[in-house]
């Protein structure tokens, strides 16, 4: 997109290299499009990245949440414990299962629930905690497996935005938290246009994982297909068309592969903002927790219009009107006409998170940002300010 003031500063335009293009060009010349070697290929290398023992790539982080809920036994009647400072996926799969979402309030500071807060909102019909890594900051996951270990609750971590995060040294996804669910959205910073995983240490819940996913079949088309496969399956159980095909895992392999240079791109980007934004009165994000390890998703900041003079509202406005496109993650979930409607949720139930809602706005962030982006949002945010 184009603006009378020049080129748009996107978002988070994604980072495709050329070896990408050419890994789905040849699937599409191999006569396999669907689940099969790329699939297979995919999940060993995440599952290797993370450090988990499983791993089952999926087409979504939605499929990879409801799928866990499912195998952690959660359904009619349960409550899950979850973040009202989330994409509303989080929170309706849980309603998918049939059971209750129940919002803990975050810490103002990470933005993440934490283990005091998942304890106050829990009650004897608590199944799972769902916490989620805000903007790419680790939850206290192990805070919160000990508190889930000792209620006898399962821990399903919504790692969307977390997936080069590490907890207090521990990988997300390698095995602290008992599920861990990642997307490959377009957005987020491993893509494979849409897609997601999901990471266990328990042998049962994936395989039960990987058969929820296609259809409930016993083996798959591949393992169906090949020389010495067996042509016919069962359904073990009606399940969901979740499967992630060999054309999105193509992109998932090199976008894996170059993960890690994406980050230091992006923590580059981070440290740029926190300098070229130092001056200014607005809230900038914290600074990480010593041991822990940021995936750098999102770079947001707080707009309170006492300090600022001017409402979030105001100056997405204004940066859109200079060709800069920001976001804002997210409206509290809780708040939603849905989830006030259906479960009488109302403002005040989460005040850290309403006033973050309120007022939080996220900046451009990408690998493929070049500097003179990065300054141009900088300056936009002055002149819109001062
Ligand atoms: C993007 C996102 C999701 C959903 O991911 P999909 O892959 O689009 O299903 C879930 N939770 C959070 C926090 C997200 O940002």
């Amino acid at each position: 997109m184009i603006t009378a003031s020049g080129p748009v500063v996107d978002f988070a335009r994604p980072s495709i290299s050329e070896a990408e293009i050419q890994e789905v060009v040849a699937v599409l010349r191999s006569g396999w499009l669907t689940t099969g070697a790329r699939v297979a290929q995919f999940e060993r290398a995440f599952a290797d990245y993370v450090g988990a023992p499983h791993a089952m790539a999926v087409n979504s982080c939605t499929a990879a949440l409801h799928l866990s809920l499912l195998a952690a036994g959660v359904g009619a009647g349960d409550e899950v414990v979850t973040t009202p400072l989330t994409f509303c996926a989080t929170a309706n799969v849980v309603v998918h299962v049939g059971a209750t979402p129940v919002f803990a309030d975050i810490d103002p500071e990470t933005m993440n629930l934490t283990p005091e807060s998942a304890e106050r909102v829990m009650t004897s019909r608590t199944k799972a905690i769902l916490p989620v890594h805000f903007a790419g900051r680790p939850v206290d996951v192990a805070g919160v497996q000990a508190l889930a270990r000792r209620r006898g609750v399962v821990v399903i971590e919504d790692a969307a935005h977390a997936v080069e995060a590490r907890a207090q040294g521990r990988h997300v996804g390698g095995g602290t938290a008992d599920l861990s669910c990642f997307s490959f959205y377009a957005t987020k910073n491993l893509t494979t246009g849409e897609g997601g995983m999901v990471t266990t240490a328990r042998a049962d819940w994936a395989q039960r994982i990987r058969v929820a996913s296609l259809h409930g079949l016993s083996h798959d088309a591949w393992t169906r297909y090949a020389a010495d496969g067996r042509p016919h399956y069962d359904v073990l159980e009606p399940g969901f068309k979740y499967n992630m095909p060999d054309i999105q895992a193509a992109l998932g392999i090199h976008q894996l592969a170059s993960l890690e240079q994406r980050l230091e791109r992006r923590t580059a980007i981070w440290r740029r903002y926190d300098e070229g934004l130092a001056d200014l009165p607005i809230g900038r994000p914290a600074p990480v927790r010593p041991g822990d390890r940021h995936a750098r998703h999102l770079y947001t900041v707080l707009v309170d219009q006492e300090r600022c003079g001017r409402t979030r509202d105001d100056l997405q406005r204004a940066l859109q009107a200079k060709g800069i496109v920001t976001s804002i993650h997210f409206a509290a979930v809780h708040l939603h006409s849905y989830y006030a409607t259906r479960y009488g949720y109302v403002r005040g139930l989460c005040p850290n998170a309403e006033a973050i809602a309120d007022r939080t706005l996220s900046l451009p962030l990408s690998a493929a940002m070049r500097d003179d982006e990065v300054e141009r949002v900088i300056e936009a945010i002055h002149g819109s300010l001062l």
